[in-house]
């Protein structure tokens, strides 16, 4: 028998589930269930990344001067306290790494994103799951779940798989309340889909115990390439940019990334699109007898009267090249979430779950 063994809770990670992209003997299946934008990056982005071909012999900008600049000019904040990582995941990672460890709580959501519980144990941190109400986050209950040995506290708001959120002001009062050592993470995955939201920023701006992560995966199209980045206090900038690598990031990733952010009219444009299709999207599915909870998020989280009634839906999607979501692994047995795609993908999932209802119920 070897003794080689690695860290004490590695061996409790469940790998993360990605979602499917593929149905076997179905080709170009539509893909629902990962949360990307149907539509792509914008073009500018797509010029950036191919113009960056001609320079892939040189090694990236270690300090991403230029795509801070452009997030800082863009989103009204200051550039010195902006770090960007391989998608928000590596900054979920970096702040494990920086402030948790054995012995030590790292607080989410009941129905909380897969990546801070794996996160936490890849440090040897304990992950604490903290009850939500009715599928919303529940500022009480987080508050109830901290202790002296609270380090990190995740919410993703909007969250996923839920697709609701809280106020600010309920923030701000999860962010005064928390013991002294913890840090409260605002994960805004989802915040461009909001219009008028600012993804936590301002309370980063007020408190020294409030970080905010944010993604080019999701609204921005630019999932393929893994980008993200976090704005926080500077004591916390300090301690992350000690843990960040030199050459995280990719030239190509930076480019595409700094031209996306500036093509505001692209974010326009999908946003609007994600709020007609979303609200067009949950009623038909609400006429066919299936409810959601109002969704913030490019996504719906489709309620079923059972588990076996949710699974008997997946298939049926899968057989008419659907791909949605199953999400058992969140606690959430009884649901799939379906992301808003074009509108020809909204009307086939919501054709073809009136088709299995009529034959379900
Ligand atoms: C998709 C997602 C992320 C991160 O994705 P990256 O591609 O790593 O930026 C983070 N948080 C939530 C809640 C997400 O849904």
């Amino acid at each position: 028998m070897t003794k080689i063994a690695p860290q004490p809770g590695i061996m409790d990670i469940a790998p993360y589930q990605g979602g499917a992209a593929h149905v076997e003997g179905i080709a170009n299946a539509v893909k629902l269930s990962s949360n990307e934008n149907p539509y792509g990056p914008s073009d500018a982005a797509r010029d950036a990344f191919r113009k960056a071909a001609f320079d892939l012999h040189r090694y990236p900008s270690p300090d991403h001067g230029a795509l801070r600049r452009a997030i800082a000019d863009v989103h009204g904040l200051d550039p010195d306290r902006i770090i960007c990582g391989a998608g928000s995941d590596e900054i979920i990672s970096f702040l494990c790494q920086a402030y948790a460890g054995p012995g030590e709580d790292v607080v989410h959501t009941e129905h909380g994103f897969g990546m801070y519980r794996i996160s936490a144990l890849a440090n040897g941190a304990n992950p604490v799951e903290a009850p939500e109400r009715e599928r919303v986050t529940d500022v009480d209950a987080i508050l109830a779940a901290c202790t002296d040995a609270t380090r990190l506290v995740f919410v993703a708001n909007p969250n996923n798989p839920t697709g609701t959120m809280v106020g600010e002001a309920e923030l701000a009062r999860l962010a005064d309340n928390l013991p002294d050592r913890a840090l409260l993470v605002l994960d805004g995955a989802y915040a461009e889909y909001v219009e008028g939201y600012d993804g936590g920023a301002a309370l980063v701006e007020a408190r020294e115990n409030v970080v905010m992560t944010r993604t080019f995966s999701k609204l921005y199209g630019l999932g393929g390439l893994r980008i993200g980045w976090g704005y926080g206090p500077a004591h916390v900038l300090d301690a992350l940019n000690r843990v960040r690598g030199p050459f995280n990031l990719s030239t190509a990733a930076l480019a595409a990334a700094e031209a996306a952010v500036r093509d505001t009219a692209w974010v326009e444009k999908c946003r609007a699109d994600n709020t007609r299709l979303r609200a067009w999207l949950a009623e038909a599915l609400a006429e066919h007898g299936v409810p959601s909870d109002t969704s913030t998020a490019n996504f719906i989280l489709a309620r079923f009267a059972s588990q076996a009634e949710a699974e008997a839906c997946d298939e049926h999607l899968k057989s008419e090249g659907l791909i949605v979501r199953r999400v058992a692994g969140y606690n959430l047995p009884n649901c799939l979430r379906i992301t808003v795609g074009d509108e020809s993908s909204c009307r086939r999932v919501a054709h073809a779950v009136g088709q299995f209802m009529k034959v379900a119920r």
